[in-house]
Order: C-alpha cells, then structure tokens, then sequence
C-alpha cells in the first residue's frame, strides 16, 4: 500500500495509544431530550439546544415556508446574487437586539460561527496587518484560535480569566490595532470570563474586545440577547459574535458590530466574501426563532433551564463519583475527571445505562482535564436530571 496511507494509519493507531481516537453516532430523530442514537432511545446531555428550540413546531413550519418562498439553495455568494431578503431581514433583527450595548450597531449572518470567527479576526486585521496585535485568552475555541491565525498578525495568549496580566500586555504593546479576543461562557467550562474588567481595560488602552458568545446568546439576559445584556456592557470597542445553531435551534451565527465594522467586513473578510450564501430559508427560520427568544416563551424557557441547572449543581455539590464540578453557574455543567481512558470508560457506563454524555479530551481541553461535558436544556425535565443524578451516584458507589 500507498506510504502516505500507511503514514495517515500510524497516526490514528498513535490516537488509539493515548484513547484520543473520536467517533461519531448516528442519530435519526430530532435534537430533543430524548433521542434516538444508533437505533438505541438515549436520555442526552450533551447538545447545545440549550432552549430546545430545534424541534419547535413553529421553527419548523418557518423553515418549510423558507424553502416555499426562496428556495432550497441561495445560488451565489452574498456579494453576487446569494444575499436574500431573509438574510437582510435577520441581519436587521439581530442587530436591532444587541443594539443597546453597542454604539451605531449592524449585524451580519454567516454559515456558522467557525466562519464567522475567522471572518472576524481576519477582517479587523486586515485593516493594518503590521501595527496588529491580537491577544488571545489561553482557553479560547478553537475557531478563535484560527481566526487569529488566518489573521496574520502577532499574537500573544494571555492566562486563563488574568486581567492582571491581560493589561501588562497591552501596556507594554506598540501596535496600533489591539484586538483583545475572548469567550464569554467557556464552551468546556461553562464559566462566564470577566468582561466587565477587560471592556474597562480595551477602553482605557484603545483596544477591541471581541467577545465569542456561542454558548451565550439565546440564554443570557432578560431578553436572550447574550452576555452583553446580561453584564449591562455598551461600548464602541465591543465586537460581538453570537452564534444560531445552538440555543437559536437553527444554524449559523452573527457578527454585531459599529456599522463600519461590518462594512469593512464585508468588503474586506474573505471568509464572508467567497463562500456561497447559506440557504434563505435557515434566516427566514431564524426569524421565528428570535422572536420566540425575546418573547414570553423565550424566557420561560431560560427560567426553566436555570432551575434544572441549580437542580443540578444543588444535588452534585462539588463532587460525584470521584468527579469534581466546575465552578460554573450556566447550563454547561462539566464533571472533571482527569484521565483521558477514565473519562472515556465512565462515559461508556453511562451510555449503557442509556444516558449520553460525551467524554471530552485533548486538545479540546487541557491535557489531564479530561471531563464529562454536561450540557442541560430546557427540553429537560427535574425527572430526566434526577435519573442522570441517580446514574452518576450509583457510578459513584460502584467505584467506592
Ligand atoms: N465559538 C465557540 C465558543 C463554540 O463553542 C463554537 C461551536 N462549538 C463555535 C464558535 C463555532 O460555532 P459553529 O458551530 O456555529 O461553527
């Protein structure tokens, strides 16, 4: 055979040594609490539906109107003929939600949040690649981590949540375009960063915050607008990313901004500009979707997510069956176990005992943090968060 085949199965067996290898199941019903994966009923705790809005009926019955009025495909990129009156119409929206915390705000959708990230980053840097610095906190997503790369720029990783050593860098930085790049809600954590602190040292050293809400919007806030609204931040320096197939329900993702900004983006991002335009149809969705998150549904359904997580937090307390809770107030609720092979063999358990929860590894996370990644969503209900309870407890007196 081939030596560059034999060279790709010396890198999946090296997988397999360190229990890194990934798989995928194939699931065949709708994201819902219940699902069924591989053919099996499973109880799951582990999508990012946070509101459990994916298989809402009227989500739904607007993604097939969708494709009625514009089509199955857009055709074209949006800067030639992709960009529809949905697209335009949910840029409006989405802009008119983060409008309080940003100064002269425009949105702009794109086909997910790992586009709209490197879009981002790429696009602020290319104003003036020389006199750009980006700084980067070290638990980033990944898709922040590339967008920094894609940018072309120097990049410094400041610690984990450090606004201390945050400041020493762009005190002791000469470029002229700061970008300071963050998660809100840590996607493997489930901790919010301090961003009343770092909006207060971007503004006093002339640098973006680019703030990734992924994990944020939909569920943060009175209204779902994000993390922004819910820490009450309103700056000209702030560069908001929220993404739409997670408590959204749908797909794809956003960039609010000063309206220059986005303009610049879209003349100047290449990840905007030569991509072909999402389906009309998943903006004219995401309509429904919005409306349904700043409205009364919408925040019953964060009151609701909010008591299974204290439901939750309250019965774990800070450990269970040798695993220790994150300090972590949202719906993303991760058990720390440590070893890779570990993590691995109680995620095992539990799916046998039917319940699904991923075991995330390196380099998704740190090495020797490998953990149970919980995610809880309002498509739950206190029984299925007891059963999981129960499970994880009679894990516990099995190890003991
Ligand atoms: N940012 C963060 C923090 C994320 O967790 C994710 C998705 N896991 C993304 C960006 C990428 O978003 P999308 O899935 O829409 O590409």
């Amino acid at each position: 055979m081939s030596k560059l085949i034999d060279r790709i199965e010396q890198g999946l067996s090296g997988l397999d040594q360190h229990n890194l290898r990934r798989r995928r199941r194939v699931t065949s019903t709708p994201s819902d609490a219940v699902m069924t994966v591989d053919g099996r009923s499973m109880l799951t705790f582990c999508s990012n539906d946070y509101l459990g809005l994916s298989a809402h009926p009227d989500i739904r019955a607007a993604f097939k109107e969708g494709v009625d009025l514009y089509g199955a495909g857009s055709g074209a990129s949006h800067l030639i003929s992709g960009h529809s009156l949905a697209h335009e119409q949910l840029e409006q929206r989405l802009a008119a939600m983060q409008a309080p915390y940003l100064v002269q705000a425009r949105a702009l959708y794109f086909s997910t949040g790992y586009m709209a990230n490197l879009a981002m980053l790429s696009g602020l840097a290319a104003i003036s690649l020389e006199q750009t610095e980006i700084f980067s906190e070290n638990l980033n997503h990944a898709s922040l981590i590339d967008g920094a790369k894609l940018a072309r720029s120097k990049v410094k990783v400041y610690p984990h949540a450090d606004v201390v050593a945050l400041e020493k860098l762009l005190q002791d930085s000469t470029a002229e375009n700061k970008i300071v790049v963050t998660d809100s809600v840590f996607s493997m954590d489930g901790v919010i960063a301090p961003l009343t602190e770092i909006l207060a040292i971007c503004e006093r050293y002339d640098a973006w915050l680019v703030v990734d809400d992924a994990h944020g919007f939909g569920v943060l806030g009175a209204t779902g607008a994000g993390v922004l609204e819910h820490l009450k931040l309103r700056s000209a320096n702030l560069v908001y990313m929220g993404t739409l197939g997670k408590a959204a329900g749908v797909s794809g993702a956003f960039v609010a901004a000063h309206a220059s900004v986005v303009e610049w983006l879209i003349n100047r991002s290449r990840p905007y500009i030569y991509t072909t335009a999402s389906a009309p149809a998943l903006a004219h969705a995401l309509l429904t979707s919005l409306e349904i998150i700043s409205g009364a549904e919408g925040a019953q359904r964060r009151a609701h997510l909010h008591a299974l997580t204290t439901q939750f937090k309250t019965a774990v307390g800070t450990a269970i069956a040798g695993m220790s809770l994150m300090e972590s107030n949202t719906q993303i609720q991760p058990l720390i176990v440590g070893d890779n092979h570990a993590a691995l063999q109680i995620a095992a358990q539990l799916y046998e005992r039917g319940i699904w929860v991923p075991a995330i590894r390196p380099p998704t996370v740190p090495a020797g943090t490998a953990r149970l990644r919980i995610t809880l969503s309002a498509a739950h209900n206190s029984a299925q968060v007891t059963r999981l309870l129960d499970e994880l407890s009679s894990l516990q007196k099995k190890v003991a």
